[in-house]
C-alpha cells in the first residue's frame, strides 16, 4: 500500500494534476511536492494541508531526493528533457534513492532517447519507470481528462501505473516499450503545430475579407476544415469563452514548449529520414516568436496574433 505519493513540476499543467492526484488519494496516502520555484509549493502546501490531525499530510521537498526517500509513487512534470536529466541524474537527485519498491512516471514531453535512458538507468535500480506524456492541455489537466500515451517495459508496469494515471485523465493508452509514449506524444504534437498554425492563417484570411471570426469557426466546425485548433482551442480573441486567446494567451501552452517539441519532431525525422516539410516550417515560426520577448511567454495559439499583426 502506497504511503506517499510525491510530485515533482507544479507549472501550468502540474499544478492542476497534482490537485487530481491529491484530491484522488488524499484518503489513503500523503503527499510530497517539489518545484525549483518554491512560492508554487507553498501554494500548494496553503491550500491542501488542511488536515489538523495530520500536519504532515502534504510536505515541500527541499529536492528531488527527498522526494524519493518519502514517496514510493512519484510523478514528474518538466519542461524539457534537460530538466528531466537534472531531477532525476543530478545532485540531490531522484536516482540517489531510488529502489525496487519505487514506481515513477514521467509525463513530460521530451526525446525519446532521454525517455530511453531514463527508463534503462531506473529499471538497473529495480525501479518500475513509465513514461506518460499528455494530450489535451491545461483545460483537460483541470477537469482530469487528459490522454496519457504510456511506454512501459511490461503490461504489469502499465498496470501498476494507471490507477494513478487514471486520477488525472480519461484515456491511458499502453504505446509499447519505454520512449513509445514520446513517440506518439512528439508526433501529435507535430500536427498540433501545424494545425494551429493553419486554423490562425484561416481565421486571420476571414477576418480581414470582412467575416465575423465566431460565425466563420461555427462554420468550420461543421466542415470539412474541423480540428482540434479550430473547435477546442480557437485562437481567435473572442470565438470561445474559455480560450488561452480569449484571456489575452496567458496560460495554456507556452510558444517555447511548441517549439520545443517541433524540435524534438524535427531532430526525430533527421534521424528516420522522414520527410516534414511542414513541421519544419512550423519549428521556424515558433521558433521566432519564441526569440520575441513579446510572444515568447505566450500560449502558443498567439500564432494567431503574430499574423493578426502582420500586414
Ligand atoms: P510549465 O513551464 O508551466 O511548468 C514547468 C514547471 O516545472 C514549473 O513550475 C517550473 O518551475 C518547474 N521546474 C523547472 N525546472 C525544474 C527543476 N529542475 N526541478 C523542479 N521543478 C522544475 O510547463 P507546463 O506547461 O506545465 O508543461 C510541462 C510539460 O508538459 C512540458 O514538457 C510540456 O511540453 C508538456 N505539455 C504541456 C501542455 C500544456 O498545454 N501546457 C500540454 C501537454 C503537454
Amino acid at each position: 500500500k502506497v504511503k506517499r505519493i510525491g510530485f515533482i513540476g507544479l507549472g501550468n499543467m502540474g499544478l492542476p494534476m497534482a490537485i487530481n492526484l491529491f484530491n484522488g488519494f488524499k484518503h489513503e496516502a500523503d503527499f510530497i511536492v517539489y518545484d525549483i520555484n518554491q512560492k508554487t509549493t507553498s501554494n500548494f502546501l496553503r491550500d491542501h494541508n488542511t488536515d489538523p490531525n495530520n500536519k504532515e499530510k502534504v510536505k515541500a521537498a527541499k529536492s528531488p531526493l527527498e522526494v524519493a526517500q518519502e514517496a514510493t509513487v512519484i510523478v514528474t512534470m518538466l519542461p524539457a528533457s534537460q530538466h528531466v536529466e537534472g531531477v532525476y541524474f543530478g545532485k540531490d537527485g531522484l536516482l540517489e534513492a531510488l529502489g525496487e519498491n519505487h514506481i515513477v512516471m514521467d509525463a513530460s514531453t521530451i526525446d525519446q532517447s532521454m525517455a530511453t535512458r531514463v527508463a534503462k538507468v531506473l529499471h538497473e535500480k529495480g525501479t518500475k519507470a513509465i513514461d506518460a506524456p499528455v494530450s489535451g492541455g491545461t483545460g483537460g489537466a483541470q477537469a482530469g481528462t487528459l490522454t496519457f500515451m504510456v511506454g512501459s517495459r511490461t503490461n504489469a508496469d502499465f498496470e501498476n501505473a494507471k490507477p494513478y494515471l487514471e486520477k488525472m485523465g480519461k484515456n491511458i493508452v499502453y504505446c509499447g516499450t519505454n520512449g513509445n509514449g514520446q513517440v506518439a506524444k512528439i508526433c501529435n504534437n507535430m500536427l498540433l503545430g501545424i494545425s494551429m498554425i493553419a486554423t490562425s492563417e484561416t481565421m486571420n484570411l476571414g477576418v480581414r475579407m470582412g467575416m465575423d471570426p465566431k460565425l466563420l469557426a461555427g462554420i468550420l466546425n461543421t466542415s470539412s476544415g474541423r480540428c482540434w485548433s479550430s473547435e477546442v482551442y480557437n485562437p481567435c480573441p473572442g470565438v470561445l469563452e474559455n480560450s488561452a486567446a480569449t484571456r489575452g494567451y496567458t496560460g495554456g501552452f507556452g510558444i517555447p514548449l511548441m517549439a520545443k517539441d517541433l524540435r524534438l519532431a524535427v531532430n526525430a525525422a533527421v534521424e528516420t529520414k522522414s520527410t516534414v516539410l511542414l513541421g519544419a516550417l512550423a519549428q521556424q515560426l515558433y521558433n521566432q516568436m519564441a526569440a520575441n520577448k513579446n510572444y515568447e511567454h505566450l500560449d502558443f495559439s498567439a500564432a494567431y496574433k503574430w499574423l493578426s499583426e502582420n500586414e
